[in-house]
């Protein structure tokens, strides 16, 4: 049956990425108009190995991000999406270019700037208030009083309130990666790096914990640069994202997300919504890559027991 007898196999039409409501292109120009906080110009790194030629994990990649921002960085896998993290985090020696964060060049790690990893970080044997007043007592030089009252404003921020004298061990997946947001925002950093911090969640976590970091965003004066490999969480935390391809990682677009704020579940079906993940769909997964992953047909049933 062709797409002109049966309807639901017509292409959809999918409205334009890149029309934006007033509102949205009224915002853009507010995020414009605010200070760059983090410029990386030209960033390059290469892993070198004996006897192989080095892998160029990201070549000369270039973008900014203005105060308050959240970012999202997506690409296909092995495109230096870490490895981005782990440069502008300063625990990685970068090969080439320039990173400056509020003008001042990277060159090693720093307390401007927290980080959230996918995997749980937080020390086992302490609790989650302790976890939260370590890095205010040992590095910030708080007295104990001033660390708890402050340990516990940021347990309040991310709704911890009630577990503040649990271990980690006690706490669920999410609820261990806000005390995980707590404990690096404590700190008072100016950028949040966040690398796949919600990707060991099942998905009803995951979409819970995405909304309680959009409500801490609007909170707090941070500006987020997030990682991820999941097209609906890039839409729907970034203003901007910041598309990278693989092998050489490089920079394919920054693109603007059209979808208004406050973001909300319901927006998933909107216009919006749909042309932007139509649009990071095209640009990661293109057509042509996924008929290429077709499996070769072994017919193991009899003919007329079709499931579709
Ligand atoms: P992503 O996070 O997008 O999946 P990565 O940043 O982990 O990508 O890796 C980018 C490229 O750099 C990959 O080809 C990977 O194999 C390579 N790479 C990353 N870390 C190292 C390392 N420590 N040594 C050698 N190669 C590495």
């Amino acid at each position: 049956m062709s797409a002109e007898t049966n309807p639901a196999a017509a292409p959809l039409a999918v409205p334009s990425y890149l029309d934006q409501a007033p509102e949205v292109s009224a915002r853009f120009a507010r995020i414009k108009q605010r200070p760059v906080i983090l410029e990386v110009t030209e960033l390059s790194k290469s892993f070198s190995s004996p006897n192989r030629p080095p892998t160029v994990a990201l070549d000369r990649v270039s973008f900014q991000v203005h105060r308050r921002e959240l970012m999202c960085v997506i690409g296909p896998s092995g495109c230096g999406k870490s490895t981005l993290a782990r440069l502008v985090a300063g625990l990685e020696p970068m090969t080439g270019g320039e990173m400056l964060l509020d003008g001042k060049p990277i060159h090693g790690p720093g307390p401007d700037r927290g980080m959230v990893f996918q995997s749980y970080t937080l020390f086992p044997w302490l609790t989650v208030l302790k976890n939260v007043m370590f890095g205010l007592e040992v590095g910030g030089g708080m007295s104990h009083a001033e660390a708890e009252q402050d340990a516990r404003m940021w347990l309040e921020v991310v709704g911890l309130t009630k577990f503040a004298q649990a271990y980690p061990h006690q706490l669920s997946g999410g609820m261990k990666q806000r005390a995980a947001i707590a404990r690096a925002l404590a700190n008072r950093p100016r950028m949040l790096l966040m690398d796949e911090p919600l990707g060991a969640l099942d998905a009803q976590t995951r979409c819970q914990m995405q909304s309680y970091l959009l409500q801490i965003w609007r909170q707090v004066d941070i500006t987020i640069l997030f990682i991820t490999h999941d097209l609906d969480e890039a839409v729907y935390l970034s203003d901007r994202i910041l598309i990278l391809d693989a092998h050489p990682g490089r920079v394919r677009e920054v693109m603007e997300v059209a979808v208004p704020r406050p973001r909300s579940a319901e927006q998933f079906l909107s216009p919006a919504f749909i042309a932007a993940r139509h649009h990071l769909e095209e640009l990661i997964h293109p057509r042509a890559a996924q008929a290429a992953d077709k499996l070769p047909v072994f017919r193991m049933t009899v003919v007329g027991d079709e499931v579709e």
